[in-house]
């Protein structure tokens, strides 16, 4: 008899919820993303997953919607990008799954490094309005990371799409969380290159 789960359930790391709520809902940019990149190094130093975090925040109030970290190795799944769990994170929390829907709060996504292929098309149907990054592709490659067959003029597809986006926001900090988990003998995984 066929048999597969009844439901996809993936569990957050014990720590998140402790860490968020160190958050002071700001205004800077550079405040949020200081924070997402702190989650993105926890997420290292308490080995729950890769080295990236993301969050969802309202942009107009700098309120904290989700966050989350890569859990693709912990909880076994090849879709457990950051990116994917705070954009599935904010829209359970707000019962949508437009996070651009009529009557709602303008949402942005601030993530510690430039989303992957499969991140970049989540992205595009999620209703964010603003995407924020750190780290660039070429930082994650360095240690070993493949971000997939990404167009290359993906920034004007989403600023087409309504969605604009600021590159490099706190690179140096986010690059330092990367090289921490190589240094550390962090798992590379799901790497098809070469
Ligand atoms: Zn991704």
């Amino acid at each position: 008899m066929f048999h597969q789960p009844s439901h996809i359930h993936f569990a957050l790391p014990e720590w998140l919820e402790s860490y968020s709520g160190t958050y002071k809902p700001s205004s800077s940019l550079e405040e949020r993303m200081k924070f997402v990149i702190g989650a993105s190094r926890k997420n290292v130093e308490e080995g729950s997953g890769g080295p990236f975090a993301a969050a969802v925040f309202e942009s107009g109030t700098g309120e904290l919607v989700s966050l989350g970290v890569n859990l693709v190795f912990t909880q076994t799944s090849s879709i457990l990008h950051a990116e994917m769990v705070a954009i599935a994170l904010a829209q359970m929390k707000l019962g949508a799954y437009d996070l651009g829907g009529s009557g709602m709060a303008v949402h942005e996504l601030v993530t510690s490094a430039e989303p992957c292929a499969m991140c970049f098309g989540a992205i595009l149907w999620s209703g964010v309005r603003h995407l924020a990054y750190s780290a660039f592709s070429e930082d994650a490659a360095a240690i070993g990371f493949d971000e997939g067959p990404k167009p290359e003029n993906w920034i004007e597809e989403l600023e087409s799409r309504g969605i604009h986006v600021t590159s490099g926001v706190e690179r140096e900090a986010a690059c330092e969380v990367l090289q921490l988990y190589a240094r550390t003998g962090g798992h590379i995984y799901n790497s098809r290159k070469g």
